[in-house]
C-alpha cells in the first residue's frame, strides 16, 4: 500500500452507493482524485457489490418463487408485474421498461400433491422446460414463478402454456392445472 491514508471500505462502500453527505463525499472525491490505489479498490468494490445485487435479485432466472420473497422485493421499492390466468384459462400479459420481476400465479387444489413438477409448453402444449420438484405450500392454493424478466424483455409476442403436474407416493402423474399466457410485446426492439 503506497497510500498513507486509504480510505475506510464502508466509506467507499457509502460512496459508491451514494449514501454519503455532500461534504463526506466531496473529501472521498479529493482524496481519490490523488490516490490511484483507492481508486481501484473503488472500482473492485463496485464491481462485486453489481455481482451480489444480481444474485440477490435473480430477476433473470426462471424459477419458482415464495410470497415472502415477493414481499421482499415490493419492499425493496421493486415492481413486481404478477398475472393469475384462471385455471383452464388463458390471460393477456405484457411486461413494461419499468418492471422488475415477472410473476404468474397459478393456483390449484396441491394439498393432496406429493410432488410437483412445472412444465412450460409452447403454443402447442410442447414442453419447452420442466421445473421438477418444485417447492409449494400444500395449503397455499398456488404456485408463483418468475419469467426471466431479461428474456421477457426480448421476447416476440407469442403464447405459453403452463401445467402444474402432481406425482403421488407411486408415482402416478396428474394434472392440477393448465394455464395459458398470451404475451405481448408492447417495447420496442429487434423482432419487432
Ligand atoms: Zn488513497
Amino acid at each position: 500500500m503506497n497510500c498513507a491514508n486509504p480510505l475506510d471500505a464502508g466509506i467507499l462502500g457509502d460512496y459508491w452507493a451514494g449514501a454519503l453527505s455532500q461534504t463526506e463525499e466531496e473529501t472521498v472525491e479529493e482524496h481519490l482524485l490523488g490516490c490511484d490505489e483507492c481508486g481501484e479498490r473503488l472500482l473492485e468494490l463496485g464491481a462485486l457489490a453489481d455481482s451480489v445485487r444480481k444474485l440477490a435479485r435473480q430477476g433473470s432466472l426462471l424459477m419458482v418463487v415464495s410470497d415472502r420473497f415477493l414481499q421482499r422485493i415490493a419492499a425493496e421499492g421493486l415492481h413486481a408485474r404478477e398475472y393469475t390466468p384462471p385455471r383452464g384459462g388463458n390471460i393477456a400479459c405484457t411486461v413494461t421498461a419499468d418492471d422488475d420481476f415477472l410473476i404468474g400465479r397459478l393456483t390449484a387444489d396441491l394439498s393432496g400433491a406429493k410432488q410437483i413438477d412445472l412444465s412450460l409448453c409452447d403454443e402447442r402444449g410442447i414442453e419447452r422446460l420442466r421445473l421438477t420438484d418444485i417447492p409449494f405450500n400444500p395449503r397455499g392454493g398456488s404456485v408463483a414463478f418468475q419469467q426471466s424478466i431479461t428474456y421477457a424483455k426480448a421476447a416476440p409476442s407469442e403464447t405459453m402454456i403452463a401445467r402444474l403436474i402432481a406425482r403421488d407416493d407411486g408415482g402416478a402423474r396428474s394434472m392440477l392445472g393448465e394455464y395459458t399466457f398470451h404475451h405481448t410485446r408492447t417495447l420496442p426492439g429487434p423482432g419487432t
